[in-house]
Parts: C-alpha cells; structure tokens; sequence
C-alpha cells in the first residue's frame, strides 16, 4: 500500500502527553498516516510543525486550531482531550463521516447524549483504557465476581501521576462495572461513596474505591476480593502511556470497515 492510501488521522490535543505519544507513534507508523494536528485556539504550538513544536526536526504536519478544516482531511481523529472538547470533537468527526475513537475520561452522564447522536452518523470507539492487558483484566473481574459470594468484598485501587484531574479513574470504573456486572447488578447500585471520617462499616455487597496521585505513575489498578482469612487481588501496571496509544491507533484501523455505532475496545480486541 502507498503512504497515500494509508487511513489518514488526525490527533487532538496534540500538545498534551497523549497527544505527543500518538504523534510520535504515527509518524513512525507503517499502518497509518498523520494528516492533521490539533490544538486549542489560541495555543502557542499552533502554526508550528509537530516534529519542532515537539523538539524534534519539521515532519511536514503543521499544528492547526481549525478543527473544521483539519477533520476534513481524516478517516479517523484520535482523541485525547477533555469531556468537553471530545463533545464538541465528536459532532464534527461524524459530519465528516470518519471515526472517532475516544481516550478521554471523566465524562458525566449529560456528555454521552451527544456522543449518542454523534454515533448515529460515523463509529465512535471510546474507552477509558486503551490497553490489552486491562481489557483483559475486566474479563477476568466479571468472571471472579461472579465465581465469588457476597462474603468477599470488592475494593477498586488506582495510582496516577500528579497531573491526572479526575477521581476514580475511568478504568477503576470500569473494573467497578465489570465486578457489578459478575454480580448481575450495577456499578450505579452497588458503589460507595469515597471514604472519610466515619463512615460506619463496609455494607455487605458493596464495591469501594480508592485514589493515590504522586510522581509520574501512568497507571495501576488493583482489584482486591478479600473473604475473611484469605484475599485475590488482580493487577495491571502500565509502565508506558505507548500501550495506550498503540491502542487507540489499532482502533481507529479497526474501525475504516464498520457501520456507524458505538464501539468500545473489547469490540476492538475481540474480546466481546
Ligand atoms: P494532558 O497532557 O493534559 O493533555 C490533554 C490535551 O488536550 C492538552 O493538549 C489540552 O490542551 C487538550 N485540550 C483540553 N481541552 C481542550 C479543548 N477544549 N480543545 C482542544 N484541546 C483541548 O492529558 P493526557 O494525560 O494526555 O490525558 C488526556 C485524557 O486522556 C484524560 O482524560 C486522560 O484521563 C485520558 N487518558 C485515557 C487513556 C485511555 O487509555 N483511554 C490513557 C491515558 C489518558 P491545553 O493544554 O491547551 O489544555
């Protein structure tokens, strides 16, 4: 295949630490073509090629604040950004008809009724976690949740770096859901409220979750089943946000042959 026939893609957030990994990864890529860069009005990267702003030597791809102009160009835009900015993203992507694959965490409830209607017109493949190894580890959280009773509590606990702005993390609550899922309930039934001061003791069935911020962790998680006497825990430690946008990259090439709809990374994998 020629470089020109490679699906074109388009990175938001091009200055953020997702941002950089991806365009790093896709100027490298043999499977993928950066076409377009984005960045917030106003930026001080815009105008600049990718390769400078980034230190490194021009590659061609200029920073742009047009995202109008700038997704035109795309068969997929690869999105790292913020709730709102992914929103506003998704409206755009999916007049032009190309895929949105969305690593953004932190949406509320209200965020996902325009993702919705967005989907209605292009694929959008969102989830708060990228990698293979932890789409693997939900699988194994639904099946020990459900293999265990009520008698074995359920504890979600994450690390993030210093810069991370929202709590619990995405994927906790995505190992959350799974563990409610075992259960046959919901995340939204059985989640307790972040702990402090007197709380009482833990109600029977519930699932808890726990935050540490420090340093420059890119990511663990641990899912703790603890029964009097003994305790399972599942853990995934990602030590490099690459396996994150490795990801996303196989997702957005996953996603050239599918219908408009809303995907998420088991789809990706398989692992559905
Ligand atoms: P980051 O370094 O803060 O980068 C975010 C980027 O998005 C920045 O360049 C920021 O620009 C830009 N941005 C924010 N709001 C924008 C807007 N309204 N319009 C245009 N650009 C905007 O954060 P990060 O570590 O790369 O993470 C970004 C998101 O991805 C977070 O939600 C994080 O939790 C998530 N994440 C997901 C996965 C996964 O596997 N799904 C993995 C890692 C991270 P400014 O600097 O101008 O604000």
């Amino acid at each position: 295949m020629s470089d020109r026939e490679l699906p074109g893609i388009v990175v938001t957030g091009a200055s953020g630490r997702m941002g950089q990994m991806l365009a790093r990864l896709l100027l490298e890529s043999e499977t993928a073509r950066l076409v377009g860069v984005l960045e917030r009005p106003g930026h001080d990267w815009i105008g600049k090629d990718i390769g400078e702003a980034m230190g490194g030597t021009a590659v061609g791809v200029t920073v742009s604040g047009d995202a109008v102009a700038t997704i035109a160009q795309a068969q997929a835009v690869i999105d790292f950004t913020s709730p709102a900015a992914s929103v506003a993203f998704a409206e755009l992507t999916a007049q032009a008809r190309a895929v949105h694959v969305i690593g953004t965490t932190g949406f509320e409830d209200a965020d996902l009724v325009p993702l919705k209607a967005a989907a209605r017109h292009a694929p959008i493949i969102r989830a708060g976690n990228m990698s293979l190894g932890v789409n693997l580890l939900m699988g194994l959280t639904r099946k020990v949740a459900a293999a265990l009773g009520e008698d074995w509590d359920i504890e979600v606990v994450e690390a993030h770096h210093r810069h991370k702005v929202d709590a619990p993390s995405g994927t906790a609550l995505m190992l959350g859901e799974a563990a409610a899922e075992g259960r046959g309930a919901s995340l939204a039934d059985l989640r307790t409220p972040a702990r402090e001061g007197i709380t009482g003791p833990r109600e029977t069935g519930s699932i808890g979750f726990s935050a540490i911020r420090g340093g420059n962790v890119v990511g663990e998680h641990d899912v703790i089943f603890a029964a009097d006497g003994e305790r399972i825990v599942l853990r995934h430690l990602a030590t490099d946000r690459a396996i994150f946008a490795r990801g996303a990259i196989r997702a957005a090439l996953w996603g050239q042959d599918k219908g408009p709809g809303e995907y998420d990374m088991a789809d990706v994998l398989g692992l559905g």
